[in-house]
């Protein structure tokens, strides 16, 4: 069983000392039931991964001795998930894979049919840190606070095309909008960009994108509308898939 992961926010070097929060030290003597002189390993986004030695675990808490540097630092490759945020339970799970899939950036977005009420930041982060720790990230994603979806395309950096998992097809009388102006298949759309530096990538609610959204989305120029395939997915299945799709496509899963 490997050593296990923490996050922290400290500068990590050899010979460092590190006082835990209240939450990491209780995880550490309460649920591993470490002692002094156990080891784990510890992450903070910028110097790598370090192995460290639980030092004096007291009433206020646990310190780690950092010993050496195990693995360089590396980054994820640059994705943004936008999606609208879910029933609680939904959320929290798309959050937890979405970092275990490599996702950089997760920026809620507000659309027309979204119906969760707020979306609590704090939470959504721990979640995401907790997942970063178990999948051997050596960073975490930044959860953004919650945006309208039209406010998060403001000042859209062109460099990092928008790829619009677009639902519906264009012929409003038929189920789904029926075939024609379907977006591209995914992976042809994320092979085809793989000269970009900066992905992103946009999901919708459950009750999808309304028209008015879908004519806005399709008219701007940095936008590739796809389609994930003839079935309707659930929105955090959609998530799941698409960020597959495109770390084995343009990511770092080739
Ligand atoms: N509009 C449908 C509805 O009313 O149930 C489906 C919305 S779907 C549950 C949520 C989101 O997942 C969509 O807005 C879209 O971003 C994505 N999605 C699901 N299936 C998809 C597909 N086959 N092609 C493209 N995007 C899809």
């Amino acid at each position: 069983m490997p050593d296990p992961r923490l996050y922290v926010e400290e500068d990590l070097a050899a010979g460092a000392h590190i006082a835990l929060d209240e939450a990491q030290s209780r995880y550490l003597a309460q649920v591993l039931r470490l002692r002094e002189g156990a080891r784990v390993r510890v992450f903070n986004g910028r110097d790598g991964e370090w192995s460290a030695a639980i030092g004096e675990m007291g009433r206020r808490g646990a310190a780690l001795n950092i010993v050496a540097r195990t693995r360089p630092q590396s980054q994820t490759p640059d994705i943004a998930l936008l999606f609208s945020p879910l029933k609680r339970q939904a959320t929290d799970w798309l959050i937890e894979k979405a970092t275990e899939l490599g996702a950089r950036t997760l920026q809620p977005v507000i659309c027309k049919r979204t119906i969760a009420e707020t979306v609590r930041g704090d939470r959504l982060a721990s979640i995401a840190r907790e997942a970063a720790e178990q999948t051997e990230r050596l960073d975490v994603p930044d959860v953004r606070a919650a945006l309208a979806l039209g406010r998060s395309l403001d000042g859209w950096d062109e460099a990092r095309p928008l790829i619009f998992a677009d639902e519906a097809g264009d012929e409003q009388e038929k189920p789904w909008g029926g075939a024609k102006g379907r977006g591209e298949p995914l992976y042809q759309a994320a092979e085809r960009l793989r000269g970009c530096k900066a992905l992103a990538l946009l999901i919708g609610p459950e009750g999808g994108f309304d028209p008015e959204e879908r004519r806005m989305l399709r008219g701007l120029s940095f936008v590739t509308p796809v389609s994930l395939g003839p079935r309707i997915l659930r929105a955090e299945s959609a998530a799941v898939a698409a960020l597959a799709v495109i770390q084995a496509a343009w990511g770092d899963w080739r």
